[in-house]
């Protein structure tokens, strides 16, 4: 009787936040998309590392390819010339260039979550014009006031002025807070304070929870070793969310770190700069 009554309280509940009870999650093919390299102090990556150590990081853009026509990205790398010129990234293509040479057009993204308002994850959203933004309702309001000006030096001038507009269009969706299921089979989580309030992503799969870190993991090293990241407001809620990812992905081997160009050596396939994670 117990057990009914238990059973009819989840079920209402589910109902009421819109769940279909009984309905599986739909399933997405995840992979990460290289489209630059830059060379890096892995200092400026891994608190404490020795600071001779260098790393040509990866600059990478993650697909989730879900059902009905879905197209998610995490994050939408760099494209401005100015931009280009101060890094000077090696074997440099456009985030858009490097999707459409996976096969996928830029118009077919659906949907386009930011992890954070950096430069190299932020300053590409204009790339990809038929998507819906997905950030932080706090990561946003932290950086850019409601004229479109730039409150905090996390974000470039130019792409709080680009987001701000989005915005006025009506394509921005900012997330209120912890543990979202934004679309159905993703769902985003608080990160580890790399900026104000960024945020990460756990995407269903055939083979489980994927974790797709982006900085608040910069290198599976963060986690090998557990260390927290260099660039963090707060090293503790860094390694705070490093475990609990450990706990959401249905293996360590699925949490995917930000910038580790070993992803690719990981998941060599398909190739050419795309990594299926499964
Ligand atoms: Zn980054």
């Amino acid at each position: 009787m117990r057990r009914t009554i238990r059973w009819l309280a989840l079920t209402a509940a589910a109902v009421l936040l819109g769940a279909k009870p009984n309905e599986p999650a739909p399933t997405y093919e995840v992979y990460a998309i290289r489209y630059a390299s830059i060379p890096f102090k892995v200092a400026g990556l891994i608190a404490g590392a020795d600071t001779s150590r260098r790393l040509d990081i990866a600059m990478t853009i993650w697909l989730m390819n879900g059902p009905d026509g879905r197209v998610v990205l995490l994050d939408a790398g760099f494209k401005r010339e100015d931009l280009i010129q101060r890094w000077k990234p090696a074997d440099y293509v456009t985030p858009a260039a490097a999707l459409e040479r996976f096969g996928v057009r830029r118009e077919a993204v659906t949907d386009l979550i930011i992890s954070h308002v950096h430069w190299d994850h932020l300053d590409g959203a204009d790339l990809f014009p038929n998507a819906r933004i997905w950030i932080q309702k706090e990561e946003y309001e932290h950086h850019i006031d409601s004229t479109g000006k730039r409150l905090a030096n996390a974000i470039d001038t130019a792409d709080a002025t680009m987001l701000h507009n989005m915005k006025l269009a009506g394509r921005v969706n900012l997330v209120d807070g912890d543990a979202r299921e934004i679309i159905p089979g993703i769902t985003v989580y608080i990160g580890g304070k790399h900026t104000f309030q960024s945020q990460y992503a756990g995407v269903n799969t055939t083979s489980g929870i994927v974790v797709l870190a982006s900085d608040n993991m910069y290198l599976y090293e963060n986690l090998e070793k557990h260390v927290p990241i260099s660039q963090t407001l707060d090293a503790a809620s860094n390694l705070a969310a490093q475990e609990r990812m450990t706990r959401i992905a249905a293996s360590p081997r699925l949490i995917v770190p930000g910038h580790d160009p070993a992803v690719f050596v990981r998941f060599p396939l398909p190739g050419n700069g795309v990594a299926r994670i499964r």
